[in-house]
């Protein structure tokens, strides 16, 4: 079957995330998993809860304060790195927002 060009908006946005998970896969590899794990033990507290004095531990994630994309030798900088929760507004929910209306 040929390859069909996304054209309405669904597909768009599911091509976005095949994409996206793709690119996931090969960022995010085991040595990041490992690395992420260690750097959670040592920096326990979601940077951005921590600034509204919530102690949160739960569903954190290493983030990159400069995009992999833009930087991707900066992958193991302690400089680059801070640890986030999933709350979306501790994730920048709202540039996401605006991110997703420039799609
Ligand atoms: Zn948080």
């Amino acid at each position: 079957m040929a390859y069909k060009v996304p054209t309405s908006g669904q597909d768009r946005r599911k091509e976005y995330y095949r994409r996206k998970a793709v690119e996931r896969s090969a960022k995010y590899d085991n040595q990041w998993a490992n690395f992420s794990k260690n750097y959670r033990k040592s920096h326990p507290f979601c940077v951005e809860c921590l600034k509204l004095g919530i102690h949160n531990t739960s569903h954190l994630q290493v983030d990159h304060i400069i995009p992999l994309e833009k930087r991707p030798d900066l992958k193991y900088e302690d400089t680059n790195l801070q640890v986030l929760c999933r709350r979306p507004w501790c994730r920048g929910y709202f540039s996401f927002m605006s991110f997703k209306e420039n799609l």
